[in-house]
């Protein structure tokens, strides 16, 4: 797709937030099906997940969660953990020492001060252990409803590239980037943002020729601009199970609907 390119050095706030939106709705058409591609049940489950898939793949961290959760079902479970049997069980996702260290810190925290329970604050998710904004903010957009902005290695980049924000600053991006957009669409936007950066948009070699946002993109031409080669670079992997999934959202199933059928969509 040819990309014509903006000029935001001569954008306006009023034409930034139009353009930014315009972004956002062609990502939404782009990718109606995305939704966080951890697997989980229940908030705890996600907490957890998040955790473990520092430095490493959502497939490779939904591989390992089942067992996971098997043996530790709840926070009381994981904080009694012999922490070399967890260690070896969250080997597979790599920085395990310190992933588990992290895990039992934390459960112990919940058991201690929240009964057992994650919390659905922000100020109280980002007190726990081994929990910053990012992790917090996944957690409050898809357990408990709370539009979230998601600053991943993903979302930085894109809401660079897109002249949404200059700042490689986390905080400053979220908020930033949250003043261009409802806040009703803020955990959307993140899921949106953070599968084009994974499926077309990446960090080395962008496949701006087949990009659906080309037109409206100030770093069109940063990566491969023509189509064939830009096709080449696409990648689609989904987690093993999201598959079936993608294909049920295109078929018009709502997510309320798939909640109900057991898939771990989140709220
Ligand atoms: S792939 Fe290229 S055109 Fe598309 S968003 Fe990334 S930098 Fe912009």
């Amino acid at each position: 797709m040819a990309g014509r390119k903006a000029k935001p050095e001569e954008e306006s706030p009023v034409a930034l937030k139009r353009r930014a939106r315009k972004i956002g709705r062609v990502l939404g058409e782009t990718y109606p099906y995305a939704v966080a591609e951890l697997d989980f049940g229940n908030a705890f489950e996600l907490l957890v997940a998040t955790v473990l898939s520092a430095q490493t793949t959502d497939v490779r961290v939904n591989l390992t969660t089942p067992a996971l959760f098997e043996r530790y079902p709840d926070a009381r479970a994981m904080s009694e953990a012999q922490e070399l049997e967890l260690q070896e069980i969250i080997r597979p996702t790599g920085f395990y020492r310190a992933k588990a260290n992290s895990l039992l810190a934390l459960s112990r925290r919940l058991v201690d001060e929240f009964d057992g329970e994650v919390p659905g604050r922000l100020e109280d998710l980002v007190t726990l252990p081994g929990v910053g904004r990012k992790t917090a903010n996944v957690v409050l957009g898809n357990a408990f409803g709370v539009p979230g902005i998601t600053v991943d290695t993903h979302f930085g980049r894109l809401s660079r590239r897109f002249r949404w924000t200059a700042s490689e600053d986390p905080v400053t991006v979220e908020r930033e980037v949250g003043a261009l957009f409802e806040r009703k669409d803020w955990t959307m936007l993140s899921h949106q943002v953070i599968f084009h950066g994974r499926r077309i948009c990446h960090a080395k070699k962008p496949a701006c020729g087949v990009c659906p946002v080309a037109a409206l993109c100030p770093s069109f031409g940063e990566g491969e601009v023509d189509p064939m080669k830009a096709a080449k670079l696409l990648k689609y992997e989904l987690a093993p199970g999201r598959e079936e999934l993608v294909e049920l959202m295109r078929a018009g199933r709502t997510r309320a609907e798939l909640r109900e059928a057991g898939y771990g969509l989140g709220a």
